[in-house]
């Protein structure tokens, strides 16, 4: 794998499908998503260019960030239990999946103590699929005069996973849904919301076509995921 050549290939067809919607490429942010992946895969995309990093579990991210160079900039972008919400406060610089009020509640009494605010993305199970995490299109509009009132947590839009599919096509409208609400939330908030983080490997052309200013890219960058050797809880 040839991390620096996957970069400019993949800036390619950003630029592509940003021409295709009419759209300014700077206005796209490439995520490596670095799961899995180890340190030296992270060095390689850092010289590559690449500056933001996704991780999906604290205790992996908690190993690794020491590992990397000081300049790779982190954010958390998989369920976040409560337990792990301390440490994530303390590693992440953003948190991209804020997926309930109670998560947003305690992730604010830590940065409360820590004298922190934490930017977020509240992540919208768009599809409302069983096996994926973040909350309901209804009460994320139900409860977002309550999020956006927790003091220390800055919300910066939202983020969404789409149902995996070989037919990218067949996943717009759930990207085009979240533009939507994000719209929706922005007239709640009376003030704009800058981020929709959607698109990943299979499908980030499609949803760059459809707004996303952040595609969360890992397996099309890094190529397959070594497998986890910890069993899987965190
Ligand atoms: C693993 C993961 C990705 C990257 O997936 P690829 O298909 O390898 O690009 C993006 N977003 C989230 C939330 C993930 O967990």
């Amino acid at each position: 794998m040839d991390i620096a050549e996957n970069v400019a290939s993949l800036r390619e067809r950003i630029a592509a499908a940003c021409a295709r919607a009419g759209r300014d490429p700077a206005s796209v942010t490439l995520m490596a998503v670095s799961k899995n992946q180890p340190p030296d895969a992270v060095r390689a995309a850092l010289d590559a260019g690449l500056a933001c990093f996704g991780e999906s579990r604290v205790q992996e991210a908690k190993a690794k960030i020491p590992l990397c160079p000081g300049r790779a900039r982190w954010q958390m972008i998989g369920h976040l239990q409560s337990n792990k919400c301390r440490d994530a406060v303390a590693l992440f610089s953003m948190i991209q999946s804020v997926d309930s009020l109670a998560l947003a509640q305690e992730l604010n009494q830590h940065c409360e103590k820590a004298a922190k605010t934490m930017p977020v993305l509240f992540e919208v199970n768009v599809a409302g699929e069983a096996s994926k995490f973040g909350c309901a299109p209804a009460a994320l509009l139900a409860q977002f005069g309550e999020l956006s009132r927790l003091p220390r947590l800055e919300i910066h839009g939202l983020m969404t996973i789409a149902p995996h599919t070989p037919t990218p096509e067949r996943v717009r409208p759930v990207f085009r849904r979240l533009r939507e609400l994000r719209g929706e939330c922005e007239q709640l908030l009376g003030a704009p919301l800058p981020h929709l983080s959607m698109g990943m490997s299979g499908d980030f052309e499609v949803a760059i076509e459809e707004g996303a200013t952040l595609v969360r890219l890992g397996t099309a960058l890094f190529g397959p995921r070594p497998r986890r050797e910890e069993p899987a809880v965190d």
